[in-house]
């Protein structure tokens, strides 16, 4: 090999050892808790796809191994079953928390647990965040703001919830998660990032976790009577889980000085008797509707200002309801729904 030659090689192999070390700085340790749930589940997909290291950690309380047992082969892909109320020892780049019950009827279940879930969940994944310097995103959600008096919902509205009621487990956990999320941020610099989840379905849900575009549909399907809580006239605004799995992560990677909080979610707003027409037409059900009681604090109306994520992450949901849905109701038409578990009883 002449000089001339050598030197070209020596300037390769430089590139060739940049271009390795970008990837393995882009190629993140990213651990998802709650990531066999429904949204952890889809999280995970993406992750795993853009040829990150996912580890899943779970505890199957609301979720089954089958929403993640395709990733199973896959190298860059491991599954924990753990619970987040136990400390443990990983080492990563960033934390998705996602692990929390989140469907009224499955979070009402054992409420002390519900609140041990967010609480002592979030300060064990705060300190291991702590511990390897990672980036840590907390799923917080628009029950933060309960009942609101504010309508769109910003994030500045501080919200409107009883402390003392059935739903206060959920919306009071995840309400002192984040305060300790901005404490281990102020204290200890933690890198965080807070999200405001609003209503998101699609494929995976669990059929009888009771939210509502899961119980229409399932009852849509199997011929039964759809039940309208109250007067069906309480609204709320429903995005696709896709859509939201992107929301999650630009806000993960999205600018250092920016940690939210920030509202992800479908700013169209629909009353629930709006939504079971539309689950009717699309599924071609002959399902009656029937009243039931509306359950206690259910909030009135619901639907997010996400000017902010579409100022600081360019986010905005792509997928109408109409479509998500129709989606959906594929994916429920072609799982077996006998093998779903209700919650495990000594939970
Ligand atoms: P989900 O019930 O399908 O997923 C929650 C997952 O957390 C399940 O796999 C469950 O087994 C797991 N889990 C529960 N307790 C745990 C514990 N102690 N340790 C380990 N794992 C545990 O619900 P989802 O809709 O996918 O919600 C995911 C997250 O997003 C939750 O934190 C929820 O509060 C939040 N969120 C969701 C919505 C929504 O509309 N889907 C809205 C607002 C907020
Ligand atoms: N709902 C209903 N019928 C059902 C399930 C729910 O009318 O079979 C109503 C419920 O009272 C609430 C809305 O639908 O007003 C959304 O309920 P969900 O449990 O999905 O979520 P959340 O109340 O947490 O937004």
């Amino acid at each position: 090999m002449n000089f001339r030659s050598r030197r070209w090689s020596l300037h390769e192999d430089q590139a060739e050892a940049q271009i390795r070390e970008f990837r393995v700085s882009s190629i993140k340790r990213v651990l998802v808790t709650g990531g066999a749930g429904f949204l952890g589940s889809h999280l995970c997909d993406r992750l795993v796809a853009d040829g990150h290291d996912v580890i899943c950690l779970d505890n199957f309380f609301t979720s089954q191994k089958s929403n993640v047992a395709h990733l199973l082969s896959r190298p860059n892909f491991e599954l924990v079953r753990h619970d987040v109320t136990i400390p443990i020892w990983l080492e990563v780049d960033q934390i998705y928390n996602l692990a929390c019950p989140a469907a009224p009827g499955h979070y009402q279940y054992n409420p002390i647990k519900t609140m041990k879930t967010s609480v002592m969940g979030a300060i064990n994944m705060l300190g291991m965040a702590l511990r390897c310097r990672a980036r840590i995103l907390q799923a917080s959600t628009s029950e933060v703001y309960g009942d609101p008096e504010v309508h769109p919902q910003t994030e500045s509205y501080r919200g409107c919830v009883n402390p003392l009621g059935p739903r206060a487990c959920y919306d009071e956990g995840k309400r002192a998660a984040e305060s300790l999320f901005m404490d281990y941020h102020r204290m200890n610099g933690v890198d965080v990032r807070i999200v405001r989840i609003f209503n998101t379905y699609g494929p995976r849900m669990h059929p009888f976790d009771g939210r509502v575009v899961s119980n229409f549909i399932r009852q849509a399907l199997s011929g039964e009577d759809i039940t309208i809580y109250g007067e069906g006239s309480q609204t709320r605004s429903f995005c696709y889980c896709d859509d939201l799995v992107e929301g999650l992560i630009r806000m993960m990677n999205g600018p250092g000085d920016f940690i939210g909080p920030v509202n992800l979610g479908n700013p169209d707003e629909f009353t629930i008797l709006e939504l079971a027409s539309l689950t009717i037409e699309l599924t071609g059900a002959r399902s009656q509707l029937v009243r039931e009681p509306l359950p206690a604090d259910d909030p009135t109306r619901r639907q997010p200002d996400i000017s902010l994520a579409k100022q600081k992450l360019d986010w905005r949901p792509t997928v109408p309801l109409r479509e998500g849905l129709a989606r959906t109701i594929d994916w429920l038409r072609s799982v077996d729904i006998s093998t779903y578990r209700p919650p495990t009883p000594n939970y």
